[in-house]
This record gives C-alpha cells, structure tokens and sequence, in this order.
C-alpha cells in the first residue's frame, strides 16, 4: 500500500493503473476511520481492480466556529485499517498543497445546499463540493463510493457529477450503527459517557417514523410531532438543529408521504452535533 501526499505523485499513481486498463474505486474520507469507513471501502474493492482511499480534513468545510482544530485524527491507525482491507493507495495530501496562497476557486450548486444541513452550515456545501472535484481531478477514480449517513452529501455528489458531465460512478453505501442503533460517525468520540445513551434518540425518532409510515401515516406533521415529543425525553444540552420529512431527490419538504421519503435530522448534544436519516416507504 502506498501512502501518498504529494498530488502530482498521486496523479501519477493513477495514471499508470488507468494505462494498465485497470479501474479504480475512490472512497474520500476525513479519518479516524470506523466500521462505516470500512464498509465503503470493502463496497468499492467489490467495484474496481485497485481501491484509492484519501484521509483530508478539508479546512473548506468548516465554519469558523467549528470544530476544523478538534477534529479527531488517527493516522497509523488508520493505515493500518486500510492496508488490512487491501487498500493499494492511501492520499493524505497537507492543506498547503490543496488551498496554496492564492487559492479563489470553489464548486457551488444553487439549490440542493439551501436545505438540511446547509441551513446552520451555510459553507459546508461548498468546501464539500470543492474538496471533492479536487479530488477526483487529481485521483481520477472510475467510481466513487459515499455513505448514505450524509445523505445530503451523497446528493449534492450525485447533483455535481451530473452537472459537471464527471465521468464518475457514484455508488452509495447503507449507514453502519452501533449495536444499540447509534449511526456511527467519527464525532461520537466527542461524546460523554453520560451524553451517549441520549444519543440513541435520534435512532428512535426514524424507528418510530419508520413504523408510523408502515401502519398508514401520511402526514408530515404528525412524524415531525411524534420526533419532537421523543427528544424532549433527552437532556437541557440537547437541541434540534432541524427535522425534515423531504423529496430525497430535491430535499424539498413534502405536503404528503406518498412515495419513498426521507426524514433528515440534525440534533445538538452539549456542543457535539450529530446527524441521521432514513427513507420512509409507504
Ligand atoms: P467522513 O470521514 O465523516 O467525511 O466520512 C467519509 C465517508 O464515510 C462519507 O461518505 C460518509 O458518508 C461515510 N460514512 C461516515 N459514517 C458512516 C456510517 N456510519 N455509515 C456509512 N457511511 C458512513
């Protein structure tokens, strides 16, 4: 496995695959890998001859006041976890070399950004869109693979590579949990002892979702009232950043579940902002 920094070398690296007319899955993630990472990784090797997995905390897209600095990292550890699932290239390129002095140029959508997440996170589209044409410039994947836990992040991908006539499979992979249901996600270390069973409401609201859909339940309302009776079980520090009952193609909220729907969720614990979300079917 090699690990790479520089961008002109992991360029380099693909091309010679692509010369071979061998193909190659991208898995781009912000490290400290976990059992989702993994499984995005072990779905792209299922996809192409060599997986290319790149660990970036892109300073993009963060805002100012969040947590870029914090943000855990755990590089060997992570090498170790790739080079265990075969991955044959790891790019771990510095914040210089991505954003040099100078740097203007950022990839934005006019819509998909305005709802969900982007609402509180009004740059977060941005840096993510930027990050990952950048990327897939310099890696030049034949495919590559998202988790559905960002659900609005494999959109906004999907929505760009179309627009941007990217010659790119996007392949999205089924959120991974914790036993208990808790959406893995690498901001969970953030949590107390005391604050992680509260956690578990998020799960609980898309459970209770989930079967009220299934017993008939077609109003909007009423899903976001069941949810917000559930997390007023959790403690003072916890706060909803939003609910959404939404399009899972526009993200635009729906009048009436009618068709396969999501519920979208962002949710405050002390200062640890955790997401989730499933698809409803009738
Ligand atoms: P991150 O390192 O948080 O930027 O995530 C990198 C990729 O892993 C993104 O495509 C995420 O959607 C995906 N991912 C993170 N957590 C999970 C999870 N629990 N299940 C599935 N995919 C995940």
């Amino acid at each position: 496995m090699k690990v790479i920094a520089s961008i002109s070398e992991m360029t380099r690296f693909s091309e010679a695959i692509r010369k071979k007319d061998q193909s190659i899955a991208f898995v781009p993630t912000m490290g400290f890998l976990h059992a989702g990472h993994l499984a995005l990784m072990t779905k792209a090797k299922e996809c192409a001859d060599h997986l290319v997995v790149s660990i970036f905390v892109n300073p993009a897209q963060f805002g100012p006041n969040e947590d870029f600095s914090t943000y855990p990292r755990a590089l060997e550890k992570d090498l170790e976890k790739c080079r265990e699932i075969g991955a044959s290239a790891i790019f771990t390129p510095s914040d210089d070399q991505m954003y040099p002095s100078g740097y203007e140029t950022y990839v934005t959508l006019e819509r998909l950004p305005f709802h969900l997440c982007g609402l509180s996170r009004p740059d977060f589209f941005r840096g993510v869109a930027t990050v990952v044409t950048k990327l897939f410039n310099i890696v030049r994947p034949h495919t590559a693979v998202f988790g559905e836990k960002d659900f609005q992040q494999l959109t906004v991908i999907r929505r760009l590579v179309k627009d941007l006539n990217l010659d790119i499979d996007i392949v999205g992979v089924p959120i991974v949990r914790e036993p208990d249901g808790l959406a893995m996600s690498s901001r969970n270390k953030y949590l107390s002892e005391t604050q992680r069973p509260h956690a578990l409401l998020l799960h609980r609201c898309l459970e209770a979702a989930e079967n009220s859909v299934k017993q008939g339940e077609t109003d909007p309302g009423n899903i976001l009232a069941q949810a917000t009776d559930i997390l007023a079980a959790g403690p003072e520090d916890m706060r909803v950043d939003y609910l959404s009952v939404c399009d899972p193609d526009t993200l635009e909220a729906v009048a009436v579940i009618q068709e396969k729907t999501l519920m979208a969720m962002a949710v405050w614990l002390g200062k640890t902002r955790l997401i989730d979300n499933r698809l409803l079917v009738p």
